[in-house]
């Protein structure tokens, strides 16, 4: 199974490469996934894949886009888990995109699951998720020896937001990534300070990250829904909760403290 055997048809089964997309830049793709993308015949992609990335292969190769779109019908989770075994037991590999890493809210497992089922030969690349592409690109560290020894992630999403548990993964010393949370905000905070966390926590509000019109928003918990309605904050974006957050603030302070 190595990039360089990618085939078209023919006997036997194809292979389907799961691949992480990363955030958009197509220099933030892995060796691997550059190398599956720029051989591939087939790719089978979502929406949140860069047109950058999807440049990159090959020409005369064949796209399927499975993005929700207004105009047309989206395809469910279960017809692209069938689009991916169709393709591969007609003999075709099969390069299926997604942004971020595909194990990290990319209901990845689901994929693999059918693709495992179907007897279909199936390879997971990694990709730089939203969180890490976020961090980096907004300098706020997810762990800080000063700030947090510990990082969860979690979906914020409507369905099912009041169900979590999230009691323990968000407070002094720990770092709360948010993903899929913009619509649900105001719930958000109002969940998180019934769980216990001070109103004044610090967080961050990354639109874009890792893209060239990125924005950072800062403020205190408590005002998570103003400044996502103030600003029409829109997806993509991630919300960062905690004090690496705050670590320029700390950083001033100390400066200024020094300096008297
Ligand atoms: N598998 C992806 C996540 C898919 S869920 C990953 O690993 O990154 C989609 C959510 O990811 C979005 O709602 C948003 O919260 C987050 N996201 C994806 N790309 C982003 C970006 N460039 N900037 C900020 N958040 C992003």
């Amino acid at each position: 199974m190595t990039s360089s055997n990618l085939t078209r048809g023919g006997a036997g089964t194809g292979t389907v490469y799961l691949v992480g997309a990363g955030p958009g830049d197509p220099d933030l793709l892995t060796l691997r996934a550059a190398r599956l993308l720029m051989n591939a015949l087939l790719i089978v992609h979502d929406g949140l894949v860069d047109p950058a990335v999807l440049a990159m292969a090959p020409a005369g190769a064949r796209f399927i886009s499975v993005a929700k779109s207004r105009a047309r019908h989206t395809l469910r989770q279960h017809e692209i888990n069938a689009l991916l075994v169709r393709e591969a037991l007609a003999g075709h590999d099969v390069v299926r995109l997604k942004g971020g890493d595909p194990f990290v809210f990319g209901r990845g497992g689901e994929e693999v699951e059918a693709c495992r089922a179907a007897g279909v030969p199936v390879e997971v690349v990694p990709g730089i998720s939203a969180a890490m592409a976020a961090g980096a690109a907004a300098q706020i560290p997810l762990t800080h020896r000063d700030s947090a020894s510990v990082v969860s992630f979690v979906a914020g999403q409507c369905k099912g937001l009041t169900e979590q548990n999230w009691a323990g993964l968000a407070g002094v010393g720990r770092t709360l990534v948010i993903y899929m949370g913009v619509a649900t905000s105001d719930m958000i905070a109002e969940k998180l300070m019934a769980d216990g966390l001070a109103p004044d926590m610090p967080l961050a509000v990354i639109e874009n990250a890792g893209r060239p019109e990125m924005r950072v928003l800062r403020g205190p918990l408590a005002g998570l829904g103003t400044l996502v309605a103030d600003n029409a904050v829109k997806s993509p974006a991630l919300i960062v909760v905690g004090e690496v957050t705050a670590r320029d603030d700390v950083a001033l302070t100390q400066i200024a403290e020094m300096a008297a």
